[in-house]
């Protein structure tokens, strides 16, 4: 089985060496490495420089990381970088996040800082990998009106109205091993059609108490397997040719 793990935070993880032997045991062939701010963007460039040609690094500002950073200076950096990226990401909004929740200033900032990436996106010619947390609408909407053609709504868990809206755009949404429980993930992957789904693991994000790494990408096919009452060697074929023409991997 060839597999493409679409967005990982490698920069939060440990033990390059362990996580990349595992995930080539586990038959990815690929990983989508996404940064959140200036660190972690610096950090996923330098898992890129490790495994060139496997890990495929993206970079970006996440809608509740840029607080207390420098935003301007990480834009600069992510401009002058991207050029070597396969997308930007991940950024997006997430109204959700709880300052956000308390202040329509940070929400208007956020919104602020995901339109200017949108536009670094546009310039370079990248597809992107947004967030949309309780902010499903929104998110969408500023992608139609100044993002690529190419978008993944990663773990799409919004209304099934703005899921139809995504998919009519020709944009892809990711499933994660979330795909196990959660109810509105679960709804919308039951929903898409395979040609408009990749997966991914969100790595490091908790999972059953653990610390996710790519090679958890089995859970994500399993649970998706089930979901669409198809082999998990299918799931794997069509999601995997999907990433790679996302992505021009
Ligand atoms: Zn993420």
């Amino acid at each position: 089985m060839r597999l493409v793990d679409t967005h990982a935070h490698l920069s939060d993880l440990e033990d390059r060496e362990g996580v990349i032997g595992r995930a080539r045991e586990a038959g990815i062939e690929a990983i989508v490495a996404v940064g959140g701010n200036l660190e972690t963007s610096r950090a996923t460039l330098s898992w890129a420089d490790d495994y060139g040609g496997y890990v495929y690094p993206a970079l970006g500002i996440h809608p509740t990381e840029w607080m207390g950073d420098d935003v301007d200076k990480t834009l600069s950096f992510i401009d002058e970088h991207i050029d070597r990226c396969v997308a930007v990401g991940e950024i997006g909004l997430d109204y959700w996040n709880r300052e956000a929740r308390k202040s329509e200033d940070v929400r208007a900032r956020q919104r602020d800082i995901y339109v200017r990436l949108l536009g670094i996106a546009v310039e370079h010619g990248k597809p992107t990998s947004v967030h949309g947390r309780g902010a499903w609408e929104d998110t969408y909407g500023l992608a139609r009106e100044h993002g690529p053609d190419r978008i993944i709504f990663h773990w799409f868990s919004g209304p099934l109205d703005v899921l139809e809206r995504v998919l009519d755009s020709g944009y892809l949404i990711s499933a994660t091993p979330a795909a196990e429980f959660s109810r509105d993930h679960r709804a919308a992957l039951a929903e898409a059609p395979f040609e408009s789904i990749v997966i991914e693991t969100d790595s490091p994000v908790s999972y059953h108490g653990k610390r996710a790494e790519p090679a958890d990408i089995l859970l994500t096919l399993r649970f998706l397997a089930d979901l669409k009452g198809v082999s998990e060697e299918e799931v794997a074929e069509v999601t995997t040719l999907n990433a790679e023409r996302f992505f021009g991997l």
